[in-house]
Formats: C-alpha cells, sequence, structure tokens
C-alpha cells in the first residue's frame, strides 16, 4: 500500500449543481491495488498505516487525472492549421492527413505521438476518434492499451462527401466495427466508441448500421460532431429533409443515450437541447477549436439550464493542444465574453468540466473523475518549475480557488510532474527518460 502526500483538489459534487472546491492541504491519499481506500489529513492516515510507503508530492497541487471528451488521434500533426473556417480547414488541412492513415506505419508512428501527448498534458482518460481505417485504429487501441490510459474509440466511418478513400459501405462499416469491438473493447481499460464523421458525411443507411452496432456491442460508446458550424448546419439541414434538427439526424437512428457524446453543439436550437437531456447525451465542448475555427461561442448557460450534461475536450487537432487546462482556461475566456448571456465560471467549475464531467460522460463516474475513497488512484500532480511564474503565483495564491485558477491560468505540459492511472505511473518525467 502506498500513502500519497499533497495538496488534493477536486469537485465530488457539481459546481453547477451547488458543489464547490474540495481542498485539503497536507492530504494523504492511501492507495491499494490501484483504489483509494482512505483520504484525510496526512497525520492521521499516516498514523493508521504506519508501515506504508509514503510517496511525498511537495509543491503544487493534485488533481484527479484529466478526461478528454473529444480529440482526434490522426490529427496530431496538424495540429495550429489556423486561418480557415470548419469546412475549409477539414478540406485542405485534416482530412489529407486522415488520408495517410491508410499507411499502417505512418499510423503508428502517428498513434504513438497521440498517445504521448495525451500522458504528457495529464490526461488520463479520453474519448479518441480513431481513423477512417482499421489497421490504423488497431495501432492506436495498441499503443492505448501500452500506455494504460483509459481510452475509448472506434472506426470513424462515412459514406458520402469526403475524398473516396475516406469512404465505407453500411455492410462494411458494420462488419470491420464488430472486428474491431471483438479485438479491444473491455479489453484493459479500452472500450469501442461507435464513430460516424458526421451527418454531413454520412447517410441515413449507414447511420442505421450505427445504431446495428451500437446495439451489438454491450456497453459501447457513441461520439461524432454536431452544430459547429453555421454552413455545416445549413447542409445538414438539407440532407436530412426528414429530420427536425441536426441532432434528430442521431435520435432518429437510434444513437443516443447515456453514452453518447457529440463534440460541438454551437448552435443548438431548443428542442434539441431537449432531445439530449431527455436521452442523457453529453456534449464535449472544445472552446479552443470553437475559437481557431471562428464557430462560435458556446452557448453553455442553455445547456445548464435545459439539463444537458457538458464535459471539455480539446479537438486536436482543430484544438490547439491536448491541454485540459488550457481548454478550462478558454471556457472561461467564451463565457465572459458572451456578456449577459454567459455562465461566469470559477476555478472549480473549470477543474469540474475537465474531470468529473467527462467522467459522467464517458459513463465512467463510479471509477474515477474525483478522489474520493473507493475510486481509482487516477491522478496528475501539478507542480511548477521554482523560480517560474506558476510558483510565484502559487505561493501568493489567497487560498485554494485562487490557486487552482492560477493552475488554469499558468501551468503547462511542462508542469505536468507526474501522472499515474490506476494507481500505475504513466508516462516520464519531465526532463528523465
Ligand atoms: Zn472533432
Amino acid at each position: 500500500m502506498t500513502i500519497y502526500r499533497g495538496t488534493v483538489l477536486d469537485t465530488p459534487q457539481s459546481p453547477f449543481a451547488g458543489g464547490v472546491l474540495r481542498a485539503e492541504a497536507d492530504a494523504g491519499l492511501a492507495v491499494e491495488a490501484g483504489v483509494i481506500v482512505d483520504r484525510g489529513p496526512f497525520a492521521r492516515v499516516r498514523a493508521a498505516r504506519p508501515a506504508d510507503q509514503v510517496v511525498e508530492l511537495a509543491g503544487g497541487v493534485l488533481l484527479p487525472g484529466l478526461v478528454d471528451t473529444h480529440v482526434h488521434f490522426p490529427q496530431v500533426r496538424v495540429i495550429a492549421g489556423l486561418g480557415m473556417p470548419l469546412l475549409d480547414w477539414l478540406e485542405k488541412c485534416a482530412l489529407p492527413e486522415e488520408a495517410r492513415m491508410a499507411d499502417s506505419g505512418y499510423a503508428r508512428e502517428v498513434a504513438g505521438e497521440f498517445v504521448d501527448g495525451l500522458v504528457r498534458a495529464g490526461t488520463t482518460t479520453a474519448l479518441v476518434f480513431g481513423a477512417h481505417f482499421a489497421p490504423a485504429v488497431d495501432c492506436l487501441f495498441e499503443q492505448a492499451a501500452a500506455s494504460g490510459l483509459r481510452v475509448s474509440a472506434g472506426l470513424v466511418v462515412s459514406d458520402r462527401i469526403l475524398r473516396p478513400e475516406l469512404l465505407t459501405s453500411p455492410e462494411q462499416a458494420l462488419a470491420d466495427g464488430l472486428a474491431l469491438a471483438g479485438r479491444w473493447h473491455r479489453k484493459d481499460r479500452l472500450r469501442y466508441a461507435v464513430t460516424p464523421r458526421f451527418s454531413l458525411s454520412t447517410t441515413g443507411a449507414l447511420l442505421e448500421s450505427c445504431a446495428a452496432l451500437l446495439r451489438e456491442v454491450d456497453g459501447a460508446l457513441f461520439t461524432s460532431h454536431v452544430n459547429e458550424n453555421t454552413a455545416e448546419v445549413d447542409t445538414v439541414r438539407g440532407l436530412f429533409p426528414e429530420c427536425t434538427s441536426y441532432v434528430d439526424t442521431y435520435h432518429r437512428a437510434g444513437l443516443l443515450n447515456r453514452r453518447s457524446v457529440l463534440a460541438h453543439n454551437v448552435h443548438p436550437t431548443d428542442p434539441e437541447l431537449d432531445a439530449l437531456a431527455a436521452t442523457g447525451a453529453s456534449v464535449a465542448h472544445c472552446p479552443s477549436s470553437n475559437s481557431a475555427l471562428g464557430s462560435g461561442l458556446f452557448p453553455l448557460r442553455r445547456h445548464v439550464e435545459r439539463g444537458v450534461r457538458v464535459a471539455l475536450g480539446t479537438d486536436v487537432g482543430a484544438g490547439t493542444s491536448f491541454s485540459l487546462l488550457r481548454e478550462g482556461l478558454q471556457s472561461y475566456f467564451m463565457q465572459a465574453l458572451l456578456g449577459a448571456d454567459g455562465l461566469p465560471l470559477t476555478s472549480a467549475h473549470m477543474l469540474y468540466l475537465a474531470t468529473a464531467a467527462g467522467a459522467a460522460a464517458l459513463d465512467l463516474d463510479q471509477q474515477v473523475g474525483d478522489l474520493s475513497v473507493g475510486k481509482q488512484f487516477d491522478a496528475v500532480w501539478v507542480a511548477p518549475q521554482a523560480g517560474s511564474t506558476l510558483d510565484v503565483v502559487l505561493r501568493h495564491a489567497a487560498d485554494a480557488d485562487d490557486a487552482l485558477a492560477k493552475v488554469f491560468a499558468l501551468a503547462g505540459p511542462s508542469d505536468v510532474r507526474r501522472v499515474w492511472v490506476g494507481g500505475d505511473r504513466a508516462g516520464a518525467e519531465p526532463g528523465h527518460t
């Protein structure tokens, strides 16, 4: 058994429902077989377990492992293709790189870079958009399994509009999905996610095949994009005249439930929000991506008021980094810019969105998302370099909420000192091999 000693911050209760930041200075977390079995003042926890090993995490803060609910593995190398709206960016930047995933050697290299990027950012759990090619998705799962991260992913499918090499058929999509899920679903910490790229590039028949796959694979997730950009929304409306809305294209096919995550939803109607709330589906809010592509300002207040579950995604490569801390800060900026329509965020809101909300969206909230007794020890120790600006401001923080705001404002991957998943170390300490 191991006792981790440090300053622990988490959000076991949603700040959107009255919860506050739980902060304990000089706390002890006793971990056995990857599970937190005791938590409290270090002196008490230590006294109860005098023979246990103590890991000192002096300085900085210990947070729950970060949860990324929307990120694209094939797009690592095209991060920061700036200057284009969504549909131009897809055509000129993302889809040519997606096509390169047909080469499994290329895909294996990128999958390694991708998983490494997650760990370095302190991400321990992710819902990942895979590739359009099944062997490339195998590469991702192989790398994810080796890393120990909690990764849900799947084959990305489309059967219209995109370049021909990225297209499949409803029959092939189902067969490939079943084969991949058979190899990877519920193996270690991996799960399968049924993943049509978006309704703009799928026929109703392909969405039906996705629904068949979702029924076949018990416990699988569903993920796609929705309402990201107004030109995209208009095009989808024309492609699905029988549907009442973009959300309805998925809802009507039977694809929305508590394990469904739709990215963006920047331009929803009220009936769409009500449909998401009624089905329990979640929205992956990706504020850096929305800002980089000029997609719009996310109406968080409307989501919360209508009961829609929201978590954070980096949306690499339209998003500009793997850091959920940066996404939390960007979500704060976005709500501030919305003025009276915005929902002012505290540092506790940002932490909740980057941890427990993501765990709930991925149906993992019984296991991860905060550092309570009974949860897996998925954690990230954020500790600044001595003399850095983050170090200076943390030493002068007024209280724990203020310190956490400083972490969101200033911490980057170089401040992510250690990462654990289920009690196991993930990745290497910065500066070490
Ligand atoms: Zn995306």
